[in-house]
């Protein structure tokens, strides 16, 4: 099978987002499945047209995915449906699905109504995917790893189920009136970013003294944690995308993959999540989807990417968390403002150079 699946760089400074095209052929090349996993901000997403219309010569995208509202992955999409012919998207309308935790929501002051409304108000960027899709009629598919029958061929929606949306959109900031920057928590804790960017730490690691912690259950957003994770198997080369989840949407996916009976740590490709926060991820939930630590020069078995902007560090990407994938077997790539691009054997050849991975740092930010 071959496949091709390119990272598109997003983003400058503190701000990373994700743009994903993906095409892949069970004939040869014959014909392809074109996709596109998040739109990154608007510049993106004419990036993202410009790159499936070049280099995989077509105007049309037989599914996008909207992995969760926040601006650095909804906003281009809607350039990418109004220049582009796409046949399905894979999203979620929280605003369809307000009598499901209305109760739970409501302290009897806020309607039905008015509740709908904040969630299209606090989601714009969905919003309006959401509606250029009803004018256009294009089919949405509600993108839950328990809802049924998408026709993606290699394709499982493995996280988030309808149950574990339904507990993070409870918690989403359009319903609880927080208004804060989409990709960070809280804005006392933006704060504490900033200033840690200004005075970095930094402290030694070695290969076999790993200093990243396993994060706190809500040391990412609920909205990230209701992130699509999308897990292809490309003919028994297993690919995994996460978008921002963090561990307990990453637990569940894990349990989901082997629910569907495909073992974990045989991926041949998993996206870092979140841009490379340590906030996303921790050595448990590592050990169980790739395996535990290697020891140092041993060869690379999978690789990762980690869509992150180009003056994004400390921050994006963390080098404890390049470190500790590096650490468990994977050869390690950034975006940083360059397209990466990931394939099998046998696709066509773009004179593109290859990309450096990132090394093993023995100097990691101190908290
Ligand atoms: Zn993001």
């Amino acid at each position: 099978m071959l496949y091709e699946v390119d990272f598109l760089p997003v983003g400058e400074g503190e701000k990373s987002g994700d743009s994903i095209c993906l095409r892949y052929s069970s004939d040869g090349g014959e014909s392809w499945v074109v996709g596109l996993i998040d739109g990154g901000t608007q510049a993106t997403g004419e990036k993202a047209c410009e790159h499936i219309r070049g280099v995989y010569n077509t105007g049309i995208i037989d599914f996008i995915v909207c992995t969760h509202p926040d601006q650095d992955h909804a906003s281009g999409l809607s350039v990418v449906l109004e220049n582009m012919t796409v046949n399905k998207i894979l999203m979620h309308c929280p605003w369809d699905y307000v009598d499901h935790f209305y109760d739970s929501v409501s302290d009897g002051r806020v309607t039905k109504e008015s509740l709908i409304q904040r969630l299209k108000d606090g989601h714009a960027y969905a919003y309006k995917i959401y509606e250029l899709a009803k004018e256009k009629d294009i089919h949405i598919h509600h993108a839950f790893s328990d809802e049924g029958e998408h026709n993606i061929p290699s394709l499982h929606i493995v996280g988030p189920s309808g149950r574990f949306y339904l507990d993070q959109v409870v918690n989403f900031r359009s319903i609880n009136e927080i208004t804060e920057d989409a990709d960070t928590s809280t804005g006392m804790l933006k704060g504490l970013m900033e200033s840690a960017k200004k005075a970095v730490n930094w402290i030694s690691e070695s290969w076999d003294n790993e200093k990243l912690v396993d994060p706190v259950d809500d040391a990412t957003s609920s909205e990230n944690n209701s992130s699509v994770v999308l897990f292809f198997d490309f003919n028994g080369k297993k690919h995994l995308f996460t978008a921002d989840a963090g561990v307990p949407a990453l637990e569940e996916a894990a349990n989901r993959i082997e629910e569907l009976g495909f073992p974990l740590q045989e991926f041949s490709f998993i996206q870092t999540p979140h841009h490379g926060s340590k906030r996303n991820i921790g050595p448990t939930i590592l050990n169980r989807l790739v395996g535990h630590p290697l020891p140092k020069g041993t060869a690379t078995t999978f690789s990762t990417i980690i869509s992150a902007s180009k003056d994004g560090e400390p921050k994006h990407p963390n080098k404890r968390v390049s470190n500790a994938f590096a650490r468990r077997g994977a050869k390690v790539i950034a975006t940083q403002g360059s397209t990466i691009r990931h394939y099998s054997n046998g696709s066509p050849d773009r004179g593109w150079s290859k990309a450096d991975p990132l090394p093993f740092y023995t100097e990691v930010e101190d908290d």
